[in-house]
C-alpha cells in the first residue's frame, strides 16, 4: 500500500519547519505556514545588522541577542531567519557570537573551508525561495586550516586520510588562483590570506548561476555577499558583492 505521499514542496516544509511544514502538509490553516512570518527586513537592513552585531562583538560589548524562553515560543512555530550564513566549521568561527545574532536569525550552512555543494546549495536555495532569506554572506576566515590543507596539496602534494582529500579539492581552483595572483615572492601567509579570499569569491560567483537566486538578485530581493573575519582582532571585512 502506498504511504501518505507528498509533494517536493510540502516535503522540504516536512524536513525542515517541524511543526509549520506539517501543518501546510497535512492541509491544516495557512496561520501555520513557515512563510507567514518571513523577514521583511532589505538585504542592505540585514547587512547593516550584521555589520552593527560585529561591531559590538570587536568592542566586547554585552550581546543584545534574544536567546531566552520567550523568544524560543514566539518562534518555535515557524522560522523566519534575516540571513544565510555560509561559514567555517572551525570553532573560531561561531556565527551567531561575532555577528550578535541570537535564536532563529541565522541560517547556517557550515563545513570545513565553507564551500558549497549540492546539499549545501538546495539548502540556501530552500532557505531563500520558502523561508524570504534576503542575505547570503559567505563567510572565510585568517588562517583557515582547510584552505590551507588545500595549499599543502597544490605545493606539495600532501595526501590526506580518509575524506579530507576529497573536502579539500573544491578549494584546490581557487587556491590556484591565488598563487597566480600574488606572485613568486609572496609569503605562505600572504598566499593563504589570498586563497582563503579567493575560494569566498568563488563560492558567491557560484552561487550567482543558481536561476532561483539570481531572479531575486535582479530583482533587488536577495543579496550575495562575501566576507573574511580575522581571528586576531574579531572584524569581519564585507568585501564582496556577487
Ligand atoms: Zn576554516
Amino acid at each position: 500500500m502506498k504511504p501518505y505521499s507528498i509533494d517536493r514542496r510540502d516535503f522540504l516544509r516536512h524536513a525542515c519547519c517541524g511543526v509549520a511544514g506539517l501543518a501546510v502538509g497535512l492541509g491544516m490553516p495557512h496561520a501555520f505556514a513557515a512563510t507567514d512570518n518571513r523577514t521583511e527586513l532589505t538585504p542592505d537592513q540585514v547587512l547593516a545588522l550584521l555589520k552593527e552585531g560585529n561591531e559590538h562583538f570587536v568592542a566586547n560589548q554585552a550581546s543584545t541577542a534574544k536567546n531566552h524562553g520567550t523568544r524560543r515560543l514566539e518562534i518555535a512555530r515557524a522560522q523566519a531567519p534575516i540571513a544565510v550564513l555560509v561559514g567555517c566549521s572551525d570553532s573560531r568561527v561561531s556565527p551567531e557570537i561575532l555577528f550578535g545574532r541570537g535564536l532563529g536569525e541565522l541560517f547556517i550552512i557550515r563545513n570545513a573551508g565553507n564551500t558549497v555543494d549540492v546539499t549545501a546549495q538546495g539548502s540556501i536555495e530552500y532557505a531563500v525561495a520558502e523561508l524570504g532569506v534576503p542575505l547570503i554572506l559567505i563567510l572565510g576566515h585568517k588562517r583557515c586550516g582547510a584552505v590551507a590543507a588545500s595549499l599543502e596539496v597544490v605545493e606539495r602534494s600532501v595526501t590526506f586520510p580518509g575524506r579530507i582529500g576529497h573536502m579539500v579539492q573544491p578549494i584546490i581552483p581557487a587556491t590556484l588562483k591565488a598563487k597566480q595572483s600574488v606572485g613568486a615572492g609572496a609569503s605562505h601567509d600572504e598566499v593563504l590570506d589570498a586563497a582563503v579570499r579567493e575560494n569566498v569569491r568563488r563560492v558567491s560567483s557560484e552561487l550567482s548561476l543558481s536561476e532561483l537566486l539570481t531572479e531575486r538578485q535582479s530583482a533587488g530581493r536577495l543579496k550575495i555577499m562575501g566576507a573574511h573575519y580575522d581571528l586576531d582582532d574579531g572584524r569581519v571585512d564585507f568585501f564582496h558583492e556577487a
